[in-house]
């Protein structure tokens, strides 16, 4: 059975908050979802370079910043043609621009998109199985997201904008 993964992550690639910052975003993160959960604690991430925090399995498409078009990582059942594309980018270092196949932008490898959503970081907060609490959404628990002021409350703590990802796991 699939293992479902949330993390928060700024939405600047580049952005690595302070430690009071840090402190105080991990102690509301253990609020919003209160042990136990299935992991039986955390995960706190810092990375010297952003490193790119997928959906995992439900990791479909690259989204082109410049024209919206949605570039499949499989077709037919097998890895798409894109796929080898994404892997060469992914090679690339994080602060340099690439081509989009698409339509032809000069796009900085941390600023593509992805369905379902994922995000460049350099600062990751989650959990495995995050417990229920009053903080989330009411419908489509217990894989849905966060109440737009429980999200607010974490983007003013981290003096940054903040992503929600849902990562899947087999
Ligand atoms: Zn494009």
């Amino acid at each position: 059975m699939a293992e479902h993964a949330f993390y928060l992550v700024p939405s600047d690639p580049f952005y690595l908050p302070d430690d009071e910052r840090n402190a105080e975003f991990f102690a509301f993160f253990k609020e919003v979802s209160p042990l136990p959960n299935a992991n039986g604690g955390y995960d706190f991430e810092k990375y010297d370079d952003p490193v790119l925090v997928d959906s995992g399995d439900a990791f479909e498409a690259v989204i082109c910043p410049g024209c919206c078009a949605r570039l499949e990582m499989l077709g037919d059942g097998e890895w798409g043609e894109h796929y080898d594309w994404w892997q060469s980018v992914m090679e690339q270092p994080r602060n340099s621009t690439v081509k989009a196949p698409c339509c032809g932008t000069e796009t900085r490898v941390v600023d593509f998109k992805f369905d379902s959503p994922g995000a460049f970081a350099r600062f990751a907060v989650g959990a495995l199985e995050p417990s229920d609490s009053d903080y989330w959404e009411d419908e489509d628990r217990p894989y849905g997201l966060l109440k737009p002021e429980t999200l607010a409350r974490f983007e003013e703590i981290l003096g940054c904008g903040v992503v929600q990802i849902w990562q899947v796991r087999t």
